[in-house]
């Protein structure tokens, strides 16, 4: 492996984008991925509001064409993942599962994971009934009742993916408005096996060898329901996956890497784009546009050091 002039981290839309305007204009690029490329995208089956498509796409055919395309522009992409950054005296240097690699500059693109509610039971029960993929894991609860928690957009989609395999769904949420988009909301409602659980929380969630029930908790009048759901999807936000430069570069409270209106972090050379970055809007189309900002004010970075 060359040494890379731009090494990317993370393999998602904005990873990709970055790569692709890299290495179009003329830099050894590198992308580095620990998992699959494509990133969060792959956790969806269909993509609907991702312009160029009239109809819906699926996903996975969506991320596999943006990586052949960054392929197709002489991105390498390896799967290896990031250790440690370190900066200093001009000098960029990532310690990987690999090799350790010197670029000259680096784009943060490693996105986002799926954030736990933090009761217990959750831990003890992931990958047997407890999941935070309804791609990767909806087809094992066919015919069967689950819950769905939150009220966002991935909340929302994942419950009308799951409403077309499993007998019911319920969907509960902390309170009585969602925040997803008005036309799947109108969707959810319209879904004769959703049934809406609001202003609600689930308190506890129980099952020895897998989930057997979860314990649901009514935050007007405090009480209990208890719901014998086979699968519990959770859809409660997300987390940036920061742990390997944390303390190099700036983030906000919640540890998302905070830039300027550039996509430049407060580490000369470091650049960040998409789901990772404090951003109010976290979308492929947001992504993808971060990843061409990212990376042609990375070239134009380079050029300015010869
Ligand atoms: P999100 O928009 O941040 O929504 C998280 C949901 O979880 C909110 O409804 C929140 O409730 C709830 N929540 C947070 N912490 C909770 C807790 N401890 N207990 C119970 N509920 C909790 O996250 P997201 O749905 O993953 O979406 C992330 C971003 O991706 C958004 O910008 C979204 O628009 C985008 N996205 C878009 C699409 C699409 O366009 N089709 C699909 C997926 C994601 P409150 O509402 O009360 O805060």
């Amino acid at each position: 492996m060359q040494r890379p002039e731009v090494l990317i981290v993370g393999a998602g839309p904005a990873g990709l984008t970055a790569g692709i305007y890299a290495a179009r204009s003329g830099h050894r690029t590198l992308i580095l991925e620990k998992g699959l490329p494509g990133g969060q995208v792959t956790f969806t089956p269909e993509v609907e509001n991702y312009p160029g498509f009239a109809e819906p796409v699926a996903a996975m055919e969506l991320a596999q064409a943006m990586e052949e395309q960054a392929r197709r522009h002489g991105c390498e992409i390896e799967t290896i993942e990031a250790i440690r950054l370190r900066t200093g005296d001009g000098e960029i240097e990532l310690e990987t599962s690999g090799p350790t690699l010197r670029p000259r500059g680096l784009i943060i693109a490693s996105g986002a994971q799926p954030r736990e509610l933090g009761i217990k039971g959750e831990r003890e029960l992931r990958g047997r009934g407890v999941s935070y993929c309804a791609v990767c894991d909806g087809p094992l609860f066919r015919g069967k009742e689950v819950a769905v928690v939150g009220g966002g957009d991935s909340a929302l989609d994942e419950a009308l993916y799951l409403a077309g395999l499993c007998s019911r769904v319920y969907v509960i949420h902390r309170r009585d408005e969602f925040r997803a988009a008005m036309m799947t909301q109108e969707r959810v409602r319209r879904t004769e096996n959703i049934r809406l659980v609001l202003s609600s929380v689930v308190t506890a969630i129980t099952g020895t060898e897998k989930l057997d029930s979860i314990e649901v908790t009514d935050r007007k009048d405090g009480s209990k329901t208890v719901l014998s759901v086979s699968g519990l999807f959770i859809y409660v936000g997300s987390a940036p996956n920061t742990g390997w430069c944390q303390g190099v570069v700036d983030t906000d409270e919640a540890g998302f890497v905070r830039t300027d209106s550039l996509l430049r972090t407060n580490v000369p050379g470091v650049f960040a784009a998409g789901d990772v970055r404090a951003t109010p809007l976290r979308q492929i189309a947001t992504a993808v546009g971060d990843g061409a900002l990212a990376a042609m004010t990375c070239h134009r970075y380079l050029t300015e050091r010869p």
